[in-house]
């Protein structure tokens, strides 16, 4: 049966293409492709899967972009964004100035957040709540009295978005060029990803690695000058990198030891993508001094971000000694829209009803295990992941890393994928997926099906001579 989302007719396929190839810039556009491309317009959705303009289906295992996790038309959220956008669609949220929705939001968020997390600032989206977390860490140390405490570290290969300060966070050295990004205060440590079965480490050198580095680059700016460390639990974007066991719960502590506040981005990890709301405490053991999320706190069904902040920073913040009138000024035209809140809202509810976390530790390592299946191929370097999100790395034989050749076989592999109804999210040589977390064990077995004959064709194709 077509997908619900399908209903109505869909827009003409031909104009529709010509209208974005002339006027859109799509955001991490091929620059090389402008003008001419030929985009995938998703027209519909229903469930876990989506359909073109052309009235194609496929298995969406990007979860639109890691964000819609209980899946495509649910009217519980539907309804709720349709009832709050009549009785309020917007007011300002500045000043002393407040909604219902986001007020419940903020209590909600603080209820299944670890720790003393009960304090929430909204915000827009990821980006947005990671520069205003480090906007807060500013803020905190400064109300401490310890203004020179303003260095970031950050990682490589971490993913934190795509606003001046966000991007100056992210650490893959390809997005980096041609932009002036922050390098004064911004630092990265090492890449933490682990990788058991192409290592030569073992786990525990490997942390002993990572932990020694963290140390040395404290101690060479000094601790004194250092505010936060942003850290992904899992670094999704850069390629789903899994850090070390015991690696969160020893950087913890050493930010501890160091009064470096520790920011856990879980944008992607939240919300149930590892198996419970927030990965921080419940998968890693820790309780951060700030979590930022966006994401799958809607669903995906409308643009929000929000930075959780522990009491204790919140009480220093308070207690700022200003003579003046201190401000917070920092926050959006949209922070705790209230159409977006209500969006949240229902997905909240609808996730304890239908207890998504508990799917996901249920189908989580069966996803996993069928994709680390693929390693039979011989096009397969690498097949690493953490419940639903997962990450295919392609090589040609002998061939490691994002090389030129590595990184046209992935995109054969991808084109392959799509071709036989799957979308997955090409990036350097890796094909990652992040399926919607109401995916069941036939779904996870079509994803796994369709790519394993997508990586024998572009096998095939390899053999021929054919890529690149
Ligand atoms: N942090 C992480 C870990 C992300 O993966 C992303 C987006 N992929 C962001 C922040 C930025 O979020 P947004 O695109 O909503 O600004």
């Amino acid at each position: 049966s077509a997908p619900a989302g399908q209903a109505g007719a869909a827009p003409a396929h031909g104009p529709l293409l010509a209208k974005d190839a002339r006027h859109a810039l799509h955001p991490w556009a091929d620059l090389s492709t402008l003008g001419k491309q030929d985009a995938l317009v998703i027209t519909g959705a229903q469930g876990v899967e989506v359909v073109d303009s052309r009235g194609r289906r496929y298995i969406d295992a990007i979860g639109g972009m890691w964000c819609v996790t209980v899946g495509y038309g649910r009217e519980e959220l539907v309804e709720a964004m349709a009832a709050q956008a009549r009785r309020m669609p917007y007011f300002t949220p500045f000043g002393d100035v407040a909604n219902e929705p986001a007020i419940e939001l903020a209590a909600q968020l603080a209820a299944l957040a670890p720790g003393d997390l009960n304090r929430v600032h909204f915000t827009t989206g990821g980006s947005t709540a990671v520069d205003s977390a480090v906007r807060i860490a500013h803020l905190y140390h400064a109300a401490m009295g310890r203004p020179e405490k303003h260095h970031v570290l950050s990682r490589v290969d971490a993913y934190h978005g795509s606003t001046y300060l966000a991007a100056s966070l992210s650490g893959k050295e390809a997005d980096r060029v041609r932009f002036h990004y922050e390098d004064r205060w911004v630092h990265h440590l090492e890449s933490p990803g682990h990788d058991p079965d192409n290592s030569p480490l073992s786990a525990d050198d490997r942390l002993t690695g990572l932990l020694d580095g963290m140390e040395a680059a404290i101690a060479r700016i000094g601790p004194e000058n250092i505010a936060c460390f942003v850290a992904e639990p899992v670094l999704a974007s850069g390629g789903v990198l899994v850090p070390p066991p015991g690696y969160h719960r020893a950087t913890r502590e050493l930010c501890r030891r160091h009064d470096i506040l520790y920011v856990s981005d879980e944008v992607v990890t939240g919300f149930g993508r590892l198996g419970h709301f927030f990965a921080s405490q419940d998968r890693f053991g820790i309780v951060p001094d700030m979590i930022t999320t966006a994401k799958g706190l809607t669903s995906g069904y409308q643009p929000l971000g929000a930075v959780l902040i522990s009491d204790r920073i919140a009480d220093a913040l308070a207690g700022t000694a200003d003579p003046g009138k201190p401000v917070f000024s920092n926050g959006f035209t949209y922070s705790g829209h209230p159409v977006a809140c209500a969006a949240a809202l229902a997905n909240i509810e609808l996730m304890r009803r239908e207890d998504i976390c508990g799917h996901v530790r249920d189908v989580g390592p069966y996803f996993i295990d069928r994709l680390r299946e693929l390693r039979g191929s011989p096009i397969v370097h690498a097949v690493r992941g953490d419940h639903l999100m997962a990450c295919v790395e392609c090589r040609v034989p002998g061939e490691s890393g994002p090389t030129p050749r590595n990184m046209a076989l992935a995109q054969r592999v991808d084109a392959y994928c799509e071709a036989g109804g799957l979308l997955v999210r090409p990036y350097e040589n890796l094909c990652i997926m992040s399926p919607p977390l109401v995916v069941d064990r036939a779904g996870i077995d079509r994803i796994a099906g369709i790519m394993a004959g997508a990586l024998a064709r572009a096998e095939a194709d390899l053999r021929a001579g054919t890529v690149a």
